[in-house]
């Protein structure tokens, strides 16, 4: 049996009508995500891999514009939801943001509240949610602590945000993501202003998690070095657009896209890299107000063919569940071929 869709995003497109011109922020973006499995989102910055988790939660900044496409939920309860049609006020939406979909952010503080408990926080969000009364909320909030590993859950229960470290704050916030057993959990960027220690040990629990509570993640990162440890498929962005999906070995034995080729040599090798200058893309990320014709890649792009790549946007090509949108997609499969 084929595994079952959790979330459905076909075509979305945010554009941001700016007085400079018009940003496709997000240009025809879609992808699925299976019950249970993760699913990590690379790019480099700008390239609306935080834009489209932000259309999910229909959390846009008042600036954008939602100009098109479909986000469909299925959580567990079997509901179905329609989340590109929600207002950023409904009840829906707001049921979808308590209880099937939690989110974490690189800043803690974007999610936590500076004048209120953690556990203030928590129950408040049990009480609402799951219909807890007070002494049952306040337990269910010592739980998860203990569960996202805080130390002395039973005191950090009273502590407030600016009394825990980076690590902690990260830690008290996947608690409130996940204070409703949701089928979904977004983290974007979840590690990326913690020390390398701190990383591993939060890329650990957020695995132990998924794999105790059943839920689907999205892992948004602009790191391809931390994807492969907590993936199972990846999407590769590029100025607003997906220009490869595989499963986490097809993208890094297998790549079929010049992009992904080139984000994967620019990661240093444990004991290999050390000392050497690493390659990186040649040029810069264009403008978001000129983006280039064709392929957006096509002026960084080393296999680019002028007549072809710079006039003609390249169509998704599949290579059993591998999708890769270039045009030559067939030359790297043979390159792997002969490797
Ligand atoms: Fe490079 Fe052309 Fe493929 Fe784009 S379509 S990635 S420019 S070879």
């Amino acid at each position: 049996m084929p595994p079952e869709r959790l979330l459905e995003l076909d075509d979305v497109q945010v554009h941001f009508p700016l007085r400079e011109g018009l940003v496709k922020a997000v240009n025809g973006v879609s992808y699925h995500v299976n019950k249970g499995e993760v699913l990590g989102i690379v790019g480099e910055s700008g390239s609306g891999k935080s834009i489209t988790a932000r259309a999910i939660m229909r959390l846009l900044p008042k600036r954008a514009v939602a100009a098109g496409g479909s986000i469909r939920l299925r959580p567990r309860t079997g509901e179905e939801f329609e989340l590109s049609a929600l207002d950023r006020n409904s009840r829906a939406i707001r049921q979808v943001r308590g209880q099937h979909i939690g989110m974490v952010f690189q800043e803690p503080m974007t999610a936590l509240s500076p004048v209120h408990t953690i556990g203030t926080q928590i129950m408040r969000t049990v009480q609402l949610h799951k219909g807890l009364n007070r002494a049952d909320a306040r337990a269910r909030a010592i739980d998860l602590l203990a569960k996202v590993q805080m130390p002395r859950p039973s005191e950090m229960v009273d502590a407030y945000p600016h009394q825990l470290s980076g690590g902690m704050r990260q830690r008290a916030m996947i608690a409130l993501a996940i204070s409703c057993d949701p089928s979904l959990l977004i983290a974007d960027e979840p590690t990326t202003a913690l020390d390398v220690t701190t990383e591993a040990q939060i890329l650990e629990l957020l695995k132990q998690l998924q794999s105790e509570m059943g839920m689907a993640i999205i892992f948004i990162t602009h790191n391809f070095g931390v994807i492969a440890d907590i993936a199972d498929r990846v999407s590769v962005m590029y100025l607003g657009r997906i220009v490869e999906t595989a499963t986490v070995d097809d993208i890094f034995y297998a790549p079929k896209h010049p992009y992904t080729k080139a984000l994967l040599r620019s990661i240093p090798r444990l004991g290999v890299d050390q000392g050497r200058r690493l390659p990186t893309i040649p040029g810069m990320v264009p403008d978001p107000f000129s983006v280039p014709p064709g392929c957006a890649f096509n002026p960084r792009c080393t296999y680019a063919r002028p007549g072809i790549c710079d006039v003609t946007t390249p169509p998704a090509k599949h290579f059993g569940n591998q999708i890769s949108r270039c045009h030559f997609a067939e030359k790297l499969a043979e390159e792997h071929a002969h490797v």
